[in-house]
């Protein structure tokens, strides 16, 4: 069997122009990355801005095992169907980290026939955005010491600090330094520490920006730190914003690549789905929906998560609709959350898919109760046994649910087409009356407990002291009336990574509450939540290699 980058590579790429060409946008609205990556201008936006937009779809996902449950593959795949079929389709994804790319996770760009390309680009480097990000971020990060450094007229309180700095990797030696060191000249010295560049508030805003200017004034608000008497510092306060907008001129403006199939793939912006939302720019679904008739879209983690802030967060923000829902499931995560080990996914056990059954089902109640039409994606593995299958159909059917079985990993667009069509129907005669959850001015405590109990299924939300004084605080600072973004384990409805399926009667301790009064949430954490990932005992990167052709190999 072929593995993914080979499939990647053997792909046969038409010019971006010509994909770009297809959906109607001219050569002089592209700003080109080489022959197969392309911006799309600002002048483009002011052609499509008046067009009626598409059907908006979200591809998410239950609860995932520890390998991801193809949520990228389903959303490519899709996109590729909905080409095979004739439609006019795009997909918007997140574009992909390097930390994960180097460490467990390989590459995020699809998998097996469903893939965007070119791959390896996509994967290392790309059009530079996260770069962009990276030094923005770190630019602020410089000039909050220099400032501490040069007199510290604000009266930064160095102990005070929020603002770490950010690095694309997974590093786990960095999550807690000491700066400043080495006498008078070196600056100030106080304990800091890294996070990976997507989980940057840089990069939330980035993608919640309305325009280059929503963009500066959000920078603008970054809380950074605060003073000796417990007053917020921002980034304007430090004149940053002006300068970081700068850096990010060109990564605000959305990417356009394509699928092995030349379908179109707008990909921008990738904030990671616990102390941010997880989902593309909505600069990058707005222009979808302006150039395609079907916009196909993923949120990040399981539907507790990424759906919920994609519809609380991204839609309210975005004033989005999404007209419907694909949910992905596998036998395998069902039998997983049924309690089988994960060496043992391979066997059947309907039994297992039967108990672990109830975790797809409680993500079918919420989706519904968002009022979006939910089609379930069964994405097929040779291993699937079709009594598992059959019951799945069935209890999905039960809940109103459409099914469909899609096998694009194996073989791309064509076996995306029962998909495809489930879709297409649900989308003619279901309507959607998209709901977000709650009141974004409801006290942050009620926001919590909604999702908690609505969606987790949760009897109650505890709060440390901490927490509960970290809530006082942004009361104060009126920024109450924001919406929450919640990070919890991507495992569990609930917030311990150990309650598979559909726990119920538990208990959400949030720990800690942080404002990003940029991206404009409130990030409320439970459990533990890493903002700096560490490798692996044998990380991604030893298996990466390019040879005397330049050709690249080891990525997945
Ligand atoms: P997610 O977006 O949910 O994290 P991905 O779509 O990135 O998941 O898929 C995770 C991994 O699983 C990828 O390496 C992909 O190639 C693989 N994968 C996805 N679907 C299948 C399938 N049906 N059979 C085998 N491998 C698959
Ligand atoms: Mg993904």
């Amino acid at each position: 069997m072929k593995s993914d980058i080979e499939i990647a590579m053997a792909a046969k790429m038409r010019p971006i122009r010509e994909v770009a060409n297809a959906l109607g946008i001219h050569e002089e609205d592209l700003e080109l990355y080489g022959k197969y990556k392309a911006k799309l201008s600002d002048t483009l936006w002011e052609k499509v801005k008046d067009r009626k937009d598409g059907k908006l779809v979200l591809v998410t996902a239950i609860n995932p095992t520890p390998a991801g449950e193809g949520k990228t593959t389903t959303t490519v795949g899709l996109g590729q169907a909905m080409g095979f079929l004739g439609k006019k389709a795009v997909i918007a994804l997140r574009e992909p980290s390097l930390g994960p790319c180097m460490g467990v996770k390989g590459g995020a760009a699809g998998g097996g026939h469903a893939q965007v390309v070119p791959m390896e680009d996509i994967n290392l480097h790309f059009t530079g955005d996260i770069h962009a990000v990276t030094t923005a971020h770190n630019l602020l990060a410089s000039l909050l010491d220099n400032h501490i450094h040069q007199g510290n007229s604000l009266q930064i309180d160095p102990r005070q600090v929020v603002f770490k700095r950010v690095v694309d990797l997974n590093d786990r030696a960095l999550r807690h330094v000491v700066v400043g060191l080495g006498g008078h000249a070196q600056g100030v010295p106080r304990e800091d520490g890294y996070m990976i560049s997507v989980a940057s508030e840089v990069m939330a805003i980035l993608c919640l920006a309305q325009d280059l200017q929503d963009l500066k004034k959000r920078l603008g608000q970054i809380i950074v730190a605060y003073t000796y008497g417990g007053e917020p510092v921002t980034a304007r306060e430090l004149k940053a914003s002006g300068a970081m907008a700068a850096l990010l001129k060109d990564a605000v403006k959305p990417n356009l690549v394509q699928t092995l199939e030349n379908t179109p793939c707008i990909m921008h912006g990738g904030p990671f789905a616990n102390i941010a939302h997880g989902c593309n720019s909505i600069l990058a679904t707005r222009h979808a929906l302006k150039l395609a008739d079907y916009v196909i879209t993923e949120a990040g983690f399981g539907a507790d998560l990424g759906a919920e802030k994609f519809f609380d967060i991204k839609c309210r923000k975005g004033k989005l609709k999404p007209d419907a829902v694909v949910l992905v499931a596998t036998v395998r995560a069902l039998k997983y959350n049924g309690g089988v080990a994960k060496a043992d996914l391979g066997a059947p056990a309907l039994e297992a898919v039967k108990k672990g059954f109830a975790n797809l089902e409680k993500h079918i109640e919420n989706l519904q109760h968002f009022k979006v039409p939910v089609v379930v994606a069964l994405n097929h593995f040779v291993t699937d046994h079709k009594d598992e299958v059959a019951f799945i159909k069935e209890r999905c059917l039960a809940m109103d649910a459409e099914f469909a079985i899609s096998q694009v990993w194996e073989k791309g667009g064509e076996g995306g087409v029962e998909l495809a069509h489930k879709l297409l129907e649900t989308l003619e005669v279901k309507e959607s009356g998209f709901q977000v959850l709650y009141d974004e001015k409801d006290p942050v405590k009620a926001k919590v407990e909604k999702i908690a109990t609505d969606i987790y299924g949760a009897a109650k939300v505890l709060y440390t002291p901490h927490a509960e004084k970290s809530i006082r605080r942004i009361e104060a600072m009126g920024l109450g009336g924001l919406p929450v973004c919640i990070a919890k384990t991507q495992y569990s409805f609930s917030d311990n990574p150990k309650l598979l399926g559909r726990p119920k009667g538990f208990d959400v301790t949030v720990r800690e509450v942080n404002i990003s009064a940029g991206a404009e949430f409130i990030v409320c954490i439970t459990g533990d939540v890493m903002t700096m990932p560490g490798l692996p005992k044998l990380p991604a990167a030893e298996q990466i290699d390019i040879d005397e052709d330049g050709r690249i190999t080891g990525l997945f």
